[in-house]
């Protein structure tokens, strides 16, 4: 049998607002409500930014509390990753819900250029990002935004600072980060594939137009993929996305033309080595 797919759901980020996509969800209540859409059409890792009542980005820890709890509530199995993403706070207050203890996390291992500013990862930042994660038995998702990032990963998984086989995500057509380059894609799961074994899952999340374009690649060449309104908010050019739930089913259709069962939770779990007893 192929391997099921997982299908991660970024729901909000820290960039879109509803000025760019009503449909964007801001509040607690907004992303409880649209995750269990997308769990519903088949995703079943949630990927969270949280935000202020402004729509700006927040890195306060009450704020991811009262998401993770919704979450695990209403979508009891549903792996939730919340960011420690640099667009939303600096320094560690990156890190501040940590504590909180989610399934995962996001950990960028290095640095590169966003589309107006540098993005920031300090060696020392992300050894101590790296060691909460550790403290608190959460899987870090790695954020490949260059080669090296793989490479990286690969030195703290040797060095312990990674404890299980790292979960790497690709992630291209960012502005002055990795294009959407085929080759380099390629290169990235042949780089994977000789550090960390064949069977090691990975993932992909592409940027605006080109998310659709490596959900395509990640999912017919057997990785996992991202989609949700966090990376892009249009079907097509004309045609903003209804919701978070529509861009799961894009993933959904793919899965189906490739062949690929869409994994349960409980697949998605035994996949990325997390807990398959929900509590
Ligand atoms: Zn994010």
């Amino acid at each position: 049998m192929p391997t099921p797919c997982i299908i991660c759901v970024a729901i909000t980020g820290s960039l879109p607002t509803k000025a760019d996509n009503p449909a964007v969800p801001v509040t607690a209540s907004e992303q409880i409500e649209s995750t269990h859409a997308a769990f519903e059409a088949g995703a079943t890792i949630m990927h969270a930014h949280v935000r202020n009542d402004d729509e700006t980005p927040s890195s306060d820890p009450d704020r991811f509390a009262r998401l993770k709890d919704g979450v695990e509530k209403h979508c009891p199995g549903m792996i939730v990753q919340l960011s420690t993403g640099g667009r939303s706070g600096a320094g560690r207050a990156r890190g501040g819900m940590l504590p909180l203890g989610p399934d995962m996390a996001s950990l960028s291992v290095g640095s590169n250029n966003f589309p107006t500013r540098v993005y920031e990862n300090p060696p020392d930042l992300v050894a101590w990002l790296a060691s909460e994660m550790r403290t608190y038995g959460i899987k870090p998702e790695i954020e490949a935004f260059d080669l090296s990032h793989i490479f990286r990963a690969a030195a703290m998984h040797k060095a312990g600072e990674i404890t299980d086989t790292p979960y790497v995500q690709f992630v291209m057509g960012v502005k002055n980060a990795m294009p959407v380059d085929r080759e380099v894609f390629d290169f990235y799961v042949h780089t994977v594939k000789r550090l960390f074994g064949n069977d090691a899952p990975w993932c992909a999340a592409g940027i605006g137009a080109n998310q659709i374009v490596l959900n395509d690649w990640a999912i017919s060449s057997g990785g996992h993929a991202r989609t949700g309104l966090e990376d892009n908010v249009r079907l097509d050019r004309d045609t903003l996305a209804p919701s978070n739930a529509a861009l799961v089913n894009r993933a959904v259709e793919l899965c189906e033309k490739y062949d690929r069962p869409v994994a349960t939770w409980q697949q998605a779990r035994a996949m990325l080595g997390r807990r398959t007893i929900v509590a």
